[in-house]
């Protein structure tokens, strides 16, 4: 009988057993594809610490209250990422030379400087930028740009790197991998779990679901309803170009995250909507791309010279507040959940240790109040 069960091989599943299997606990990782093919792999490699713009100006100050407890996570995860690629013996590419959120007009001035206080509340190095400021700074931003806010903190890593080389380095620590191997079914038993998968039949005395986009699915095996959901999204890749941009650059007009990976790529994104096939799977939207690009070009005017690639759609694991549900499910003992929704990337690294450390019963690490993310009951 496995010690723990971890349903899901992204980075959420493969960071958690890692730190389980440093531990010395015994693990098996339960993965329906291949490992870091869904969200983890194909995400835009941003680490953010600032409450997301977007969700910001439309949802109001309430939302950004109820969500600020979630900076604390960011920034403590960022903290692992500096220090992640010695830990697991691989370059993950990481990069921290901050994010830069900028404005075209007075009122984006103004939403951004209510935003920057209740991120410095919540402990946030967060600076207003004045057009010369952001000039300085950025020199490749446009002119039409007014100002903005610089957060040192932030950056960027490879998403194609970082959950394989977890992977590995639990391997190592002897977790055992199980790839597609389905889960469609798990029942409680005297002494732990009975999970049943496409593959076999396996038990632990524990589980963890980590299963993104698809949690609420495993969580209804077990009877409980969990409130998340997967949303198509998509990003764009241009062909590689010399060093250009080095923060994390988003726009406070339109949705926009853009950065230049190590390879010269610059990848654009920020969340703009993909379609279903229907087939079932995600697939671009050319109405999105244009807008992403245009605000892109809008931003940095260098742009317009470079060709895109590439462009993907994937599932992005969302719940209607933003905010992560982690630990262990009342009622349920021995079954945990790990879930962070839309910036599961960065979050993973920090959050993946506190779910290793509440799966052993001790105390979480990061001195973070976990009381906003825990489930109350189901
Ligand atoms: C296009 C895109 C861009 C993004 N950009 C960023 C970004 O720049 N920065 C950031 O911080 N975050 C970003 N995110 C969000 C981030 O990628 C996710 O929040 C994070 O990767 C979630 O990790 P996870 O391990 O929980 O989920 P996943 O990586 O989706 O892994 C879950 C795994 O569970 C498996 N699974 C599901 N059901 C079963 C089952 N029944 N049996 C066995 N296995 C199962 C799946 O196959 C999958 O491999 C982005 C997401 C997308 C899609």
């Amino acid at each position: 009988m496995n010690d723990v069960i971890v349903i899901g091989g992204g980075l959420a599943g493969c960071a958690t057993a890692f730190y389980l299997a440093r531990d010395g606990v015994a693990v098996t990782v339960l993965e329906r594809n291949e490992l870091n093919t869904q969200a983890s792999g194909s995400n835009a490699g941003s680490l953010h610490a600032q409450i997301p713009h977007d969700p910001f100006v439309n949802r109001g100050s309430e939302w950004a209250r109820n969500f600020a407890p979630t900076i604390g996570l960011l920034r403590r995860s960022i903290d692992v990422w500096r220090g992640l690629s010695d830990t697991l013996g691989a370059d993950l590419e990481v990069s921290l030379k901050g994010g830069l959120l900028v404005a075209t007009d007075n009122a984006q001035m103004y939403a951004i400087a209510a935003k920057a206080e209740v991120e410095r509340a919540q402990g946030l190095d967060v600076r207003l930028l004045d057009r010369e400021g952001v000039r300085t700074l950025a020199p490749y931003l446009s002119d039409a740009i007014v100002g903005g806010a610089f957060c040192p903190d932030e950056g960027k890593a490879s998403p194609l790197a970082a959950t394989l080389a977890y992977a590995r380095a639990a391997r190592a620590l002897g977790v055992r991998f199980e790839r597609h191997a389905a889960v469609t079914g798990m029942t409680g038993t005297r002494d732990g779990f009975e999970v049943t998968t496409t593959a076999g039949v396996h038990r632990a005395r524990r589980v963890v679901n980590a299963a993104g986009a698809d949690a609420g699915r495993i969580a209804a095996m077990l009877g409980m309803e969990i409130d998340v959901q997967g949303f198509a999204i998509q990003v764009a890749v241009t062909e590689r170009v010399a060093p250009l941009i080095p923060h994390l650059v988003y726009s406070a007009g339109d949705k926009l995250t853009l950065k230049q990976n190590q390879a010269g790529s610059i990848l654009i994104g920020g969340g703009w909507p993909a379609r279903w096939h229907s087939r079932g799977h995600p697939s671009t939207d050319p109405v999105s791309l244009e807008r992403n690009m245009a605000v892109a070009l809008a931003t940095v005017p260098a742009l317009g010279a470079l060709g895109v690639i590439r462009t993907w759609a994937a599932v992005v694991n969302g719940t209607d507040d933003w905010k992560p549900i982690l630990g262990e499910v009342p009622g349920m003992p021995g079954f945990f959940i790990n879930f962070f929704p839309w910036m599961g990337f960065t979050a993973g690294p920090a959050v993946a240790q506190i779910v290793a450390s509440l799966v052993q019963g001790k105390a979480a690490p990061f001195d973070v109040d976990l009381s906003p993310f825990l489930l109350a009951s189901v």
